[in-house]
């Protein structure tokens, strides 16, 4: 691997952020990039402001041969081939890096897909489930973006439950091929790829991976889908008809294709994160530009208080958002050179990431939530320009909407947060059940919080809150429900809420405390701020979900001692966000774009 890394935190469980208490310096920040981190991201910001931005007119009609050429020229300038062993035309640097390029290209989101397609699920089956002479084969083309990946799971009966798949691969008679037979669908790049990580049952039962080329007989595809947003992006259906693939392109061993499908789907997550936020980061500029010189009742609606109270919500969740996804790729960069030296021993890399799977869902629920959010409220500072094509809100409006949907629904991304903890829980993999009853305990014997001290001490309480009314809250509906929560929905749905945002809370408050701790608190001033802000929300969040799973979980006088002790849990005196986001708001009109300090 490169040695980007600054200053790795020491290897840390996926999860149990809930029941430990980090210290800054265990959590790497935005603050942290080296200048080889901060070279890569100048690259890709120029190349998407010099390339991608002035072609996106020709890319929304689909002159896909210009979507073509840009990732050649990402795949030059090694943007593309980050993830990538070097021995294979790749750069290999860390997963930091990979999550900063994903986020500064994201200038464009029909773009970002592509891309995010060829260099992330298309090209990494291949990275880490490859054979030596898979990988020597196929790897140097997709690094350079000469040779253009795409990654086919979905068929029209079976999206979320890909595993349930009907195309079928048969051995031929002479065993030397697999004949595929049947359809996939929405395959983002299908109309221009050259090469598909295609899932098929081999006789109908063994899940499997097969790489697939283009030019194999029997492979087609069909018509490009007309969609609700990035509309520069292709999707279409690809018809497998006796389609021919050499047994050597199976990909992995047959029946473990779901090993394939769902590692590489954590990177997805990953980027797709990022992505949201430097999407998020785009919409403030473009909403803060417009709204300095847009006039009504004689001003600048920049001087509504309604209006810079949104402007100032974005960048504070632009704060958090930026936290949590380095605050993950540091902990998987962490855990990967602990591998040491066996690092091309990509079974221990796999093994690293899917240690933080559940980091990997918040990222990808938050992220897509948060950029809906924010495209939302730049329509609304739009106003009626908001609402028309010629103006970049509507697009922006359009195009962000599908990220909730692939890479696993945001639905099956919560259940697998709650599902992840559970099983974790359970093995014994992470102390959580021991850490529900300690808490049980406190809160029954009436044991008084110790109380935090130092900088930030309130928000630091408000963590620790955040995380006891969650194990709470889970502690009460297990319980009740035992082994049969799993089947209680809406419950892991509120639980998965409370843990995202308690990550969410967490990671920006740990941040403003490293800003604090190299900068002092009057220099960290906007960071402690944006930490601020979303803390507040995010607890009115975490109590309302933990209010709804106690209500469902107990009755009568129970279910009002419990109530009791959540008041308790989340009793605090809430900040001034009006003064805080006047504050942030101030800066971010000055500046015309997110700032820290
Ligand atoms: C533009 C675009 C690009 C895409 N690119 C690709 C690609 O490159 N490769 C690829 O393989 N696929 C791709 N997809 C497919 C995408 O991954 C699926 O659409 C997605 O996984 C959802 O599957 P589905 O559409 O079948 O919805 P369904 O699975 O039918 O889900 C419908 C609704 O039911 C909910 N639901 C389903 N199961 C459960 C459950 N167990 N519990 C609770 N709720 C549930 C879902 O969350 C959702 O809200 C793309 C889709 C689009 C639209």
């Amino acid at each position: 691997m490169g040695t980007l890394t600054a200053t790795p935190a020491s290897r840390i469980s996926g999860g149990s952020f809930l029941i430990e208490q980090r210290a800054p310096s265990e959590v790497f920040t935005p603050e942290d990039f080296t200048e080889q981190h901060l070279l890569i991201a100048q690259t890709a910001e120029e190349f998407a402001n010099k390339e991608i931005v002035p072609n996106m007119e020709k890319m929304e009609h689909k002159e896909f041969a210009v979507t073509r050429e840009l990732l050649r020229k990402a795949g030059e300038l090694g943007l593309s081939g980050v993830d990538v062993p070097e021995q294979y035309g790749g750069m290999q640097l860390d997963k930091i890096t990979s999550a900063l390029i994903a986020d500064r290209i994201a200038k464009y989101a029909s773009f970002s897909t592509a891309w995010g397609a060829h260099t992330c699920i298309g090209t990494l089956p291949i990275v880490y489930f490859g054979t030596e002479e898979q990988k020597k084969k196929y790897l140097p083309g997709l690094a350079s973006g000469v040779t253009v990946g795409a990654y086919a799971l979905s068929e029209s009966s079976s999206g979320s439950d890909a595993l349930n798949c009907r195309t079928r691969a048969t051995l031929s008679t002479d065993r030397k091929h697999y004949l595929l037979n049947g359809e996939k669908m929405w395959i983002t790049n299908a109309g221009f790829a050259d090469l598909f990580i295609v899932f098929a049952k081999v006789e109908g039962e063994r899940f499997t991976a097969f790489i697939v080329e283009r030019n194999f007989p029997g492979f087609a595809t069909g018509a490009e889908e007309h969609k609700m947003g990035i509309r520069g992006s292709s999707t279409c259906p690809l018809i497998l008809n006796d389609c021919k693939v050499p047994v050597e392109n199976v990909l992995g061993e047959i029946g473990k294709g779901h090993h394939i499908a769902f590692n590489v789907l954590n990177v997805g997550r990953i980027k797709l994160g990022a992505g949201c936020v430097g999407a998020a980061r785009n919409s403030l500029e473009s909403a803060t530009a417009y709204a300095k010189q847009r006039k009504a009742f004689g001003k600048v609606i920049a001087d509504f208080g309604l209006v810079r109270e949104k402007l100032a919500t974005m960048a504070a969740g632009i704060f958090t958002g930026e936290a949590m996804a380095y605050r993950t790729v540091g902990m998987m960069d962490a855990a990967i050179a602990q591998i040491g030296d066996s690092h091309s021993d990509m079974s221990q890399v796999r093994k690293a990431i899917d240690e933080y799977a559940i980091e990997c869902s918040i990222l990808k629920v938050w992220g897509s939530e948060f950029i809906d959010d924010v495209v939302d409220e730049t329509v609304q500072i739009y106003g009626g320009y908001g609402f028309v094509e010629e103006y970049p809100a509507e697009r922006a409006y359009r195009d962000a909407r599908i990220n909730r949907i692939f890479e696993g629904t945001n639905e099956i991304n919560r259940l697998v947060i709650s599902g992840f903890l559970l099983k974790r829980a359970m093995s014994g993999q992470l102390p959580l059940m021991a850490a529900i009853k300690k808490l049980m305990d406190e809160v029954i014997s009436g044991t008084k919080d110790e109380g935090e001290e130092g900088p930030l001490a309130e928000e630091r309480r408000l963590v620790a809150a955040a995380k006891k009314i969650g194990l709470f809250a889970a502690g009460v509906a297990t319980q009740k429900y035992m082994q049969s929560i799993q089947d209680q929905q809406e419950i892991l749905g509120a639980i998965a809420n409370m843990v995202i945002e308690t990550y969410a809370i967490e990671s920006a408050v740990l941040r403003a405390q490293k800003l604090a701790a190299s900068k002092g608190e009057a220099g960290a001033a906007y960071a402690i701020a944006m930490a601020r802000v979303y803390i507040t929300g995010a607890m009115e969040r975490i109590e309302s979900a933990a209010r709804m799973v106690i209500a469902a979980a107990s009755e009568g006088d129970m279910l009002r001692s419990q109530m009791a002790i959540l008041r308790r849990l989340s009793k605090y005196e809430p900040f001034n966000t009006i003064a805080l986001r006047e504050k942030i708001a101030q800066r971010v009109i000055e500046t015309g774009k997110y700032q820290t300090a």
